[in-house]
């Protein structure tokens, strides 16, 4: 596992070259954001105690398996951990596939792992974790979020961008790293959480997939033209 320190409050943990978590401190402990693929639970929690610091929470950008992939695991390497997801992406977790009636009709895509930890804190739009504050991010997947680090603008993405082979819109499939594009659920709605997220004027954007890009203003404008979206005011 490659464990690169973004800044003192935020570390990014790879695997396989292309698979990324973040584990975001807090005076409290750490948050891990997103578990990777099957078996890097031990990696993980080998990170967090180079860091010197227990992982208290893990908070979950949505359900693929490569972002969901060792909560199970995690979950019995760390019992007292608060696993938190956003409450329309615990369904989806759960197994229950449905779409809701208010919800575009595409097809869900990507790959889903049915998981035996249940969330114990269920997350909407505006709720903070830490310093963290909940996004809602749908598109790439009905229920994703994004995460705001309120402390100095940092926001971690998940899947409604990716850097990997160039700052890429979720809206977007990336010739370059087409794998999150070809995951996604519903291309408008995707397009429009980009356009939001810009919006935020984030000063760096960590995503699911590449390596943290800093004062991203530029390439996000470029990513979002190149999926043909404009960018959101901020509201
Ligand atoms: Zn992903």
């Amino acid at each position: 596992m490659r464990v690169t320190t973004v800044r003192p409050d935020l570390t990014q943990l790879t695997r396989l070259r292309f698979v990324n978590a973040y584990l975001v401190a807090e005076d409290n402990g750490l948050t891990l954001v997103d578990t990777m693929t099957s078996g890097s639970g031990s990696g993980i929690v080998a990170a967090a105690e180079a860091i010197g610091r227990p992982i208290v929470r893990i908070v979950l950008t949505h359900g693929h398996t490569d972002h969901v992939g060792s909560l199970d695991e995690l979950a019995r390497l760390l019992p007292d951990a608060v696993v938190a997801c956003s409450t329309r992406e615990s369904r989806l977790l759960a197994g229950d596939r449905a779409l809701a009636p208010d919800e575009p009709a595409s097809k869900l895509r990507g790959g889903w792992k049915d998981v035996a930890s249940r969330p114990s804190l269920l997350l909407d739009d505006g709720d903070r974790v830490g310093s963290l504050r909940v996004v809602a991010a749908p598109g790439h997947t009905p229920g994703h979020i994004a995460l705001v680090d309120e402390r100095d603008g940092t926001l971690i993405a998940g899947d409604a961008f990716s850097t990997l082979g160039g700052v890429s819109s979720g809206g977007r499939t990336n010739p370059r790293f087409p794998l999150v594009g070809m995951a996604r659920w519903d291309r408008p709605t995707a397009n429009a959480t980009a356009a939001r997220l810009a919006g935020l004027a984030p000063s760096a954007l960590a995503t699911g997939h590449g390596r943290v890009v800093a004062d991203p203003a530029r390439a996000i404008e470029r990513a979002l033209a190149a999926a043909g979206v404009a960018r959101a005011e901020a509201a």
